[in-house]
């Protein structure tokens, strides 16, 4: 892992994507990963992961292996120099980008400082909460907290509004959990259980360590537990929030008021720092009258606890080392299995790359990012496109009538590829080289103002939602638009050479730009038209066949047991079911056009199919620890990477053909069962 990320780092910058020259004497990874062991037919997942994973177990700093994490590691080498290099300045211009990124960076490294000022910078936020006195006061603080970086009791943002996407929107939606999805609050399997114990003993164990004493500490444990337990029970399911009509409630503020008398949200919306508004779209209005209800059957000294808690839950790995260490084991240990901290260093990158983003990103590009990998990335991602565009003309299932709304709406897909052609103005932020956890609050206040400067202003469509370094896509129904940041052209184990194409079509082509077009046209994306409204543009027929195959496909995942007795949410999984299967079988497609397929030569002994659908399973190699498993199946819509690989696969033909698929192998499903959408 080191030998690599040293000579990924030295040869990134030197690398031109025009030299697509084969060097033979680096081994091929998707050779050297394999386990072939294993029989690709019973479990393709670990056929082609398998002999990584052996050679490489989970480190006790993390709580997975694989891909993700090897390719974070070599970007976070290279912001780690960004941010070295930026503290070593002597004298930098105060508010400058070098100063912001090296103070930020040697703020968090200087522990002294840091143990020294133990929770105090957070006092003020605390003598705001010690000073509510009345409901009144209680909801007005609420708003406040909202604008530091916390989110007590609800959740509020500004978005495009889903049926005018020109406009941006109040919403407000469920929230306020310390452990982030309901199910954790009522689950009765024996380890979510220990969850909740593990929770109350971890809320005591923060409150003592700021200075409550023992027995106050255990009752106020108990009622936080209560009050957010009360929360959950009046949130939705994970699987509930994917339909946007549901969770799409249009009220005036006069109307939402009569729904929730005891909460006066013209107040709340100024100390939200939000100016005139005249509406509100409220995701689960149950939701909010059951927490106006608790705002008057909580004591206003109950909910003061509650705002503490919220409050140092916030900012608790920002603070001394008694507290940061006690906020790990519960959220790092007990939650996701992982035994031991990060280096200090990685800590802090991560987190000087989450608050400043947008200033590394500026110097990433221009020294590590690798020259031409916007325009390797967008020539992918419009033979992706191309043959979208084909296969979407030869459906069998759907109408000319929808067909040609579908092509339209795929025509208008934005692809922002590489980095943004403008960055956002932070000259607002001030950092000091001392002051850690002030320096996380500044930047939080910097972008809760960024998000409330957007009301009321047109909607800015030019404005990306990741940074170039990060290893990850999304796609945006509102702008029908995907988003493929610039790292995403790195794969591990090419490093000073251009991948084949089976290994860029089956990354790249088909887990990436495949599987991100496809979210246009997911349970979901498929309810917004061209212009990124919620508008139905499917005849009734094409909307009851779609339906019926989105339905075949939460009935495939709901199948697979990914830890004993827990299965996979396969309603709330399906959005991304459906992608996958569209962007391994768009990749598949784009790479039968490429020479490589048409000539069928073979690279390190595979043939091209086989090195394609490699490819498809390397791009999601990740080895996971149990305890993160079961917390990714209850707070993620997204299945687990082996469900990733084996499921869309088990419904792909060419699949079956290339690694002898048959009756009573693991993988296989009956004809009449594979399932083709897209
Ligand atoms: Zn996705």
């Amino acid at each position: 892992m080191n030998k690599y990320k040293f000579t990924l780092t030295i040869l990134l910058a030197f690398l031109v994507f025009s030299c697509a020259k084969k060097e033979i004497n680096q081994p091929d990874p998707l050779v050297t990963n394999r386990d072939t062991t294993i029989n690709p037919a019973d479990d393709f997942f670990m056929y082609a992961n398998g002999g990584w994973f052996k050679k490489n177990p989970i480190p006790n700093s993390e709580n997975s292996n694989g891909i993700f994490r090897t390719i974070n590691d070599t970007v976070n080498a290279q912001i780690k120099q960004i941010c070295e290099k930026s503290a070593e300045v002597s004298n930098p211009v105060l508010g400058s980008n070098e100063q912001k990124i090296g103070d930020f960076y040697a703020s968090g490294m200087d522990t002294l400082a840091i143990e020294k000022k133990g929770i105090a910078p957070l006092k003020p936020y605390f003598d705001k909460i010690n000073s509510v006195t009345d409901t009144k006061t209680l909801v007005n603080t609420i708003g406040y907290l909202h604008t530091i970086g916390c989110a007590p009791a609800f959740s509020f943002y500004i978005g495009q509004d889903d049926k005018n996407s020109e406009k941006n929107a109040l919403m407000l939606s469920q929230g306020g959990l310390g452990l982030g999805s309901r199910d954790y609050y009522f689950n009765t399997d024996k380890e979510t259980e220990n969850i909740r114990k593990e929770y109350v003993k971890h809320i005591q164990a923060i409150f003592e360590l700021t200075g409550t004493d023992k027995s106050t500490a255990q009752k106020d444990a108990s009622l936080v537990m209560k009050l957010e337990t009360e929360l959950a029970k009046n949130s939705r399911k994970l699987e509930a929030l994917r339909d946007p009509q549901k969770n799409y409630n249009k009220f005036s503020i006069a109307q939402f008021k009569t729904q929730t008398p005891d909460i006066d949200w013209n107040s709340v919306m100024t100390s939200l720092l939000v100016k005139n508004p005249d509406s509100v779209i409220v995701g689960q209005p149950e939701f909010y009258v059951a927490l106006n209800k608790m705002i008057k059957s909580y004591s206003v000294e109950d909910w003061k606890v509650y705002l503490k808690w919220d409050l140092i839950n916030t900012y608790a790995s920002y603070m001394n080392n008694a507290i940061e260490k006690q906020n790990f084991y519960f959220f790092g240990t007990v939650m996701g299995g992982v035994k031991e901290q990060k280096p200090r260093w990685k800590r802090i990158v991560e987190q000087t790359n989450g608050s400043l983003g947008e200033l590394i990103g500026q110097v990433y590009v221009k020294e590590y990012l690798p020259k031409g990998s916007k325009e390797k990335l967008l020539e992918i991602g419009n033979n992706i496109r191309d043959v979208y565009a084909e296969h979407i003309k030869k459906l069998d299932w759907m109408s000319d009538a929808t067909k040609k709304k579908a092509l339209h709406k795929l025509s208008k897909i934005v692809m922002k590829v590489g980095y943004p052609d403008k960055w956002k103005d932070m000259s607002a932020v001030s950092i000091k080289r001392n002051a850690y956890c002030e320096n996380v609050i500044a930047t939080n206040k910097w972008a809760y103002n960024d998000m409330i400067n957007k009301f009321g202003k047109p909607v800015d469509r030019t404005e990306w939602g990741m940074y170039p370094q990060t290893y990850n896509a999304y796609y945006s129904p509102s702008n029908n638009e995907i988003c493929v940041p610039g790292c995403n052209i790195i794969v591990p184990g090419f490093e000073g050479r251009m991948p084949d194409d089976a290994v860029l079509y089956g990354i790249i082509g088909g887990s990436t730009f495949g599987h991100e077009i496809t979210h246009g046209f997911d349970d979901q994306g498929s309810q917004y038209d061209e212009k990124g409204n919620l508008n139905n543009w499917w005849t009734e027929e094409d909307l009851k066949k779609f339906k019926e195959k989105t339905k075949l496909i939460v009935e495939q995942f709901n199948e697979y047991e990914a830890l004993p007795g827990k299965f996979v949410n396969g309603d709330a999984t399906q959005g991304e079911n459906i992608a996958d299967l569209g962007g391994v079988v768009m990749g598949y497609e784009a790479f039968k056009k490429t020479k490589q397929y048409k000539e069928n030569e073979k690279i390190a002994g595979l043939t091209p199919d086989q090195r394609f659908f490699l490819a498809y399973g390397y791009a999601w190699m990740v080895n996971i620890k149990t305890e993160s498993l079961a917390q990714q199946l209850l707070v993620d819509v997204h299945s687990p990477a082996k469900y990733r690989i084996n499921g869309p696969l088990a419904n792909i033909p060419e699949f079956y053909k290339t690694f002898n698929v048959k009756q009573g192998n693991k993988m296989y499903r009956a004809k009449e069962k594979q399932i083709t959408i897209w």
